[in-house]
């Protein structure tokens, strides 16, 4: 059987992040951690570290019982590793990260080598917690792709000051140049980051437009099996096809603003 897996991208080069290094309160960092794979220990050390500065974001958000801990972290030493773990292709560009789900054996986050050397450290940083928000959102659900990625990116972002066109780079023109009639979705592997950045803008709008409590709740429902728009009028308090236009919208004026 193939594992379920989400996927993150590598197109983090920009994304700053203001990433907390303190360890997890009434947690050993040995307990908190289990980190598997050939790399050496700087970078074992260092990706140890980002787990647990990304569970502390993701608590945050999320609330301290929705991640269960130890986060199990697997490095791969070569593409052939990677493949073999997650069961995608050995030629994969563009993915850093993903979460593998195997019937009776507990989740395990694997990252792809080359992450290491294509990103910053924020962005090496938010690969992490984007796979800890997935992690924390449960085992497959049925929430629309383009909610669970925008909120994995949007928790992975929460703490940086960098503004959201910055972030976003060349993904915020591509998107306005041919506005969406509908919500993300998930683009060709070969422009993945377009997908995922338009994912991460409509959740940073409807989070400040309804609230991040609100928008939690909305992606909790829609993964137990309310629909999108049954969620926007039942409990958003608007037809989903309003709170589109407003993205639109809000899209247009951050670009402005980014000008
Ligand atoms: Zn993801």
């Amino acid at each position: 059987m193939n594992p379920v897996t989400r996927r993150s991208v590598l197109a983090w080069a920009v994304a700053g992040s203001a990433a907390a290094t303190a360890g997890l309160s009434g947690c050993s960092d040995q307990r908190a951690v289990v980190v598997t794979g050939q790399v050496d220990r700087v970078r074992a050390g260092a990706y140890r570290d980002m787990v647990i500065s990304g569970v502390e974001q993701v608590r945050d958000l999320w609330g301290r019982d929705r991640v269960v801990l130890p986060i199990r972290l697997h490095l791969p030493r070569s593409a052939a590793q990677w493949s073999q773990a997650t069961g995608h292709p050995v030629v994969e560009r563009g993915y850093a990260g993903t979460t593998v789900r195997r019937p009776g054996q507990e989740p395990v986050v694997v990252i792809h080598p080359d992450a290491w050397d294509a990103l910053t450290p924020q962005g090496r940083a938010a690969v992490v917690t984007h796979e800890i928000t997935h992690l924390a959102m449960g085992s497959s659900g049925s929430a629309p792709w383009w909610l669970a990625e925008g909120l994995a990116e949007y928790t992975a972002h929460r703490a940086s000051d960098a503004d959201p066109a910055r972030i976003a780079g060349s993904a915020l023109p591509r998107l306005l140049a041919d506005p969406p009639s509908g919500w993300p979705q998930a683009a060709a592997s070969t422009s993945a980051w377009q997908g995922y950045a338009s994912a991460w803008l409509a959740c940073v709008f409807l989070a400040g437009e309804v609230g991040e409590q609100a928008l939690l709740e909305a992606h909790t429902r829609t993964h137990a099996g309310s629909s999108w728009q049954d969620v926007c009028r039942a409990s958003l308090g608007r037809p989903a096809s309003q709170l589109h236009r407003q993205w639109i919208t809000w899209l247009q004026s951050v670009d402005r603003q980014s000008a």
